[in-house]
């Protein structure tokens, strides 16, 4: 990657060399994702990222599962994320990820040792002031922690909690190649606590020791982490962690109202577009392609594309649309995309297998490939084809069988009865009963194909028929007749 300019990371302690020193060490980057619902589309976007880079510099990817949150964490979450990782790389050529996972929980002794550092160096002290008493001396809610207990001397009990004195002066820079090395003055940190008053690390204590500790040189995460950046940074660096990481904050996903998109408004767990039939290779092209694109306008990137031109500092800082409506259509030209073969065997999911496995399926499967644009839109495709009774879908019927739907079945009951069983006679014999009618061949069409498939949509109708064949197309013909009559 471009080699960041900038100011010494951190101005306060002049460590003008430590960036040079983070880029000329192997590349080592993380996903620290916090196992506390769905694999949020988002949080796939910054794995995908992590990964990529990975792949282009000879890194290693590292995942770090962030489970200290005992309460909100669930095994099946952390199961959840491992599965969809895996997935949205699939049938790329390396793994999902390269180290782990390793467990936040299991580096309890270490976040605890570090705090006592901190400590003993006089980098942090004890603090028993409530949120009350701070509020009453600053006058605000909002004030942030006043230093009082800064040299008061306390030492460790329950109900201390432990501090990192942040420095009065200087600024602190984060290097970051997407958001442009914003600058932090140091006078406008509060001095934050890092171990609770029950003596349990702070997320940001335990975020900064697992980064030093697997040795992380890029640190590629959510925006929203931004702001506690610089708080990570005056950490590492009292922790003395060597070079600091560079970093890469990620754009926000928005809806179509520019909101963030939210886990109780807004489909955004990948498990879901996985289970409705997106391809992953279309899941990651369209992931790829917000907040960066490469030359031209291409909405299809093949990925060996997307490995050669992606750059982190190409990203664009401003939020990006989560347009589902384009990640369907995306989704629809993979699946077209795929040879016929292919495409029915990913459809295993969604087609029970003697369906599947038909000579039907076979022949009917290109007519669907075109016409689908996720995998699970196929069995209701097609289902006609292998049920006895096809249920007629009320609002199809009231739309179709208007008059003169009862002489246009009658008509094509008759020609069917001796026509030959072609796509191609089929279609005629059909559209020459509608023409005797006075209606166009798309509107002859209408009462035959609910009659036969029990809705208005779905793959070429006439192709459809010759697949069924003369006895169970009758056979229905003759039952929507009776039922309209
Ligand atoms: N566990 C954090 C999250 O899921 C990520 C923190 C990080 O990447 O540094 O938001
Ligand atoms: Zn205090």
């Amino acid at each position: 990657m471009r080699r960041p300019r900038g100011p010494p990371a951190t101005a306060t302690r002049g460590s003008a060399c430590s960036l040079a020193r983070v880029i000329d060490r192997p590349v080592r980057v993380r996903f620290a994702p916090s196992p506390t619902g769905y694999f949020h589309v988002g949080g796939a976007k910054t794995s995908l990222y992590n990964w990529i880079f990975a792949r282009q510099s000879n890194g290693v990817f590292v995942l770090r599962i962030e489970d200290t949150d005992a309460e909100r964490n669930k095994p099946e979450w952390i199961e959840g994320i491992q599965s969809a990782m895996q997935w949205l790389v699939s049938g790329l050529d390396s793994p999902a990820w390269d180290e782990g996972p390793y467990f936040q929980s299991h580096n309890a002794p270490k976040h605890l040792e570090a705090a006592a550092t901190l400590f003993a160096a006089g980098r942090a002290y004890y603090c028993d002031c409530t949120r009350d008493d701070v509020k009453e001396r600053t006058g605000s809610e909002h004030a942030g922690y006043d230093g009082h207990c800064r040299t008061r001397g306390l030492e460790a009990a329950p109900g201390h909690a432990l501090r990192f004195r942040t420095p009065d002066e200087g600024v602190t820079v984060v290097v970051d190649v997407i958001r442009g090395n914003p600058e932090f003055p140091n006078g406008h940190l509060e001095d934050f606590i890092i171990l609770r008053g029950n003596g349990s690390p702070m997320f940001l204590l335990a975020n900064v020791v697992d980064d030093i500790d697997m040795g992380i040189t890029h640190v590629v995460r959510a925006e929203e982490h931004l702001s506690n950046t610089p708080k990570a940074q005056l950490l590492w660096e009292a922790l003395d962690g060597g070079p600091l990481p560079v970093f890469a904050h990620v754009p926000l996903l928005v809806n179509e109202k520019r909101q963030k998109l939210s886990k109780r408004r807004d489909p955004v767990a990948l498990e879901m577009y996985r289970d409705q039939g997106f391809l992953p290779e279309a899941m990651r092209n369209f992931l790829m392609l917000l907040g960066w694109s490469p030359a031209g306008d291409d909405e299809i990137v093949p990925w060996s594309r997307v490995m050669a031109d992606f750059r982190l500092e190409d990203v664009n800082s401003s939020p990006a649309y989560f347009d589902v409506q384009k990640l369907t259509a995306i989704n629809g030209e993979y699946i077209r995309a795929l040879p016929v073969e292919e495409f029915i065997e990913r459809c295993a999911p969604w087609v029970p297998d003697e369906w599947r496995t038909s000579e039907v399926f076979t022949a009917m499967a290109p007519l669907v490939q075109e016409r689908v644009k996720r995998l699970d839109e196929v069995p209701e495709m097609i289902d006609f084809l292998f049920r006895d009774d096809v249920p007629f879908d009320e609002q199809s019927w009231n739309k179709a069988m208007k008059a003169p739907a009862d002489a246009i079945l009658d008509g094509v009951i008759d020609a069917y009865e001796t026509c030959a069983w072609d796509a191609a006679s089929l279609k005629l014999a059909a559209e020459a009963v509608g023409e005797r009618h006075g209606l166009k061949p798309s509107k002859a069409q209408a009462p035959v194909r609910v009659a036969v498939t029990g809705r208005t949509v779905g793959p070429p109708l006439y192709d459809s028929v010759a697949v069924l064949g003369r006895e169970r197309t009758l056979a229905r013909l003759r039952a929507a007749r009776a039922r309209l009559a």
